[in-house]
């Protein structure tokens, strides 16, 4: 089966030639003196993707989940009270990590569909008047429902409650493919990978860390070793690694930031745009439903599509493979057999999106769907030459 074919899940997403190239290299000696002029500039040029200047960029060997443990083991002790809301299976394991740390979850449960509920977190905010809770958690794109939520109003919220709890955030599939402002949005801790917006392969976790997240990392008593923010912040302050770092993910970094700065970072929001909304219109012409409740929760890095009644989401995404060689994201949790997930996110163009749609189109006739074959790509394909004269008007 050919590897051209791209990939549709909401992660690890397809990496461009440019960055398996920048990937494949020789081993270097990270203790020589050149390792230094690598790693110093990759960390401060990542600083513009979190939108932050204040903050501190941390990476480990990891996936994202990693760094989910980094972000909680550096700043909390056990039996800390922390507020998370649980809407999907990412925030779901979000939940799991930090009552496996003994940390005391309070969870708030919202619909699959919804996002972080910034009224909910301001009452039980405000109702803690001893500032128990120690930090909020929030995912900012929920990868199981298509959901992004909004983390201005999460911390909106905690200002208006008064209350100082550190904001944590999950952006690993949002980032570097729709605006983060973790200045703006006062985020304590930005968690990402690379194997999402970066377009890299998996195995490195990506932290922004504030200064008020790194005082809270002075008495915060959770063990931590390989992950401590202290060790890494010491090594990587004179060029240097606590232990062998991932270099080649480091090289594959510093391309994909150049990458995505040429393009420009507002050029590459839009276009994540623009294709979400060419696959939303398809799935509108399909007359079926994205489990995201509102438009201002949709997603533009993944839509999660419910199937119609009395069709199961998982063979559709099994024939999509067996028969075209093409993967789509599965329903996860809650929504599995209910739903699949179309991947928007990365290195992608209105012709990938367009094959993928033809594709899931052919999938879903060959299992007697009730779509019409082509009427999702026509629909997609109008909105992108729409989209495209409206941008050529606007520039001229
Ligand atoms: C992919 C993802 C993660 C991290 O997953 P890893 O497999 O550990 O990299 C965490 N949160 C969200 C929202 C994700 O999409």
């Amino acid at each position: 089966m050919s590897d051209q074919n791209p990939v549709f899940i909401p992660g690890p997403t397809n990496i461009p030639d440019r960055l398996r190239r920048a990937m494949m290299m020789q081993t270097r000696d990270h203790r020589a003196p050149d390792f230094v002029e690598t790693l110093r500039p990759v960390l401060e040029q990542s600083k513009k993707v979190f939108g932050t200047k204040d903050g501190q960029i941390i990476t480990f060997p990891a996936s994202g989940t990693g760094g989910w443990e980094a972000a909680v083991t550096n700043t909390l002790s056990p039996g800390d009270k922390v507020l998370i809301a649980r809407y999907g299976m990412f925030s779901h394991r979000w939940i799991d990590l930090c009552q496996r740390h003994g940390l005391d979850v309070q969870i708030i449960e919202c619909d699959w569909g919804t996002g972080a509920p910034a009224a909910e977190f301001e009452k039980v905010l405000k109702a803690d008047t001893t500032h128990a809770i120690k930090s909020v958690m929030v995912t900012h794109n929920e990868t199981a429902t298509g959901v992004l939520s909004d983390i201005g109003a999460v911390r909106r919220a905690m200002n208006a409650a008064g209350h100082p709890a550190l904001l944590m955030v999950d952006a690993v599939s949002s980032l570097a493919s729709v605006p983060f402002k973790m200045d703006d949005w006062g985020v304590d801790i930005c968690v990402s990978g690379s194997q999402k917006g970066f377009m890299l392969t998996t195995g490195m976790a990506i932290l922004a860390v504030s200064p008020k997240a790194l005082a809270a990392m002075e008495t915060a008593k959770l063990p931590r070793t390989f992950f401590d923010f202290r060790d890494m912040m010491k090594a990587n302050a004179t060029g240097g690694f606590p232990y062998t770092p991932p270099l080649q993910l480091i090289f594959g970094l510093k391309e994909s930031l150049d990458m995505l700065f040429e393009e420009g970072l507002d050029n590459v929001y839009a276009r994540h745009h623009r294709l979400a909304e060419g696959v939303r219109r398809a799935v509108a012409a399909w007359g079926l439903k994205l489990v995201a409740q509102s438009p201002d929760l949709y997603s533009d890095t993944v839509s999660a599509i419910y199937v119609p009644e009395g069709f199961n989401s998982n063979a559709l995404t099994d024939h999509a493979f067996h028969a075209y060689g093409v993967s789509f994201g599965v329903g996860l949790g809650q929504m599995n057999g209910k739903a699949f997930r179309i991947g928007h996110l990365g290195m992608l163009t209105e012709v990938m999106v367009l094959s993928g749609l033809a594709t899931i189109e052919m999938a879903m006739a060959d299992l007697d769907y009730p779509v019409k074959l082509g009427s999702g790509v026509a629909a997609a394909q109008d909105y992108f030459r729409k989209s495209r004269a409206d941008a050529v008007k606007s520039a001229a």
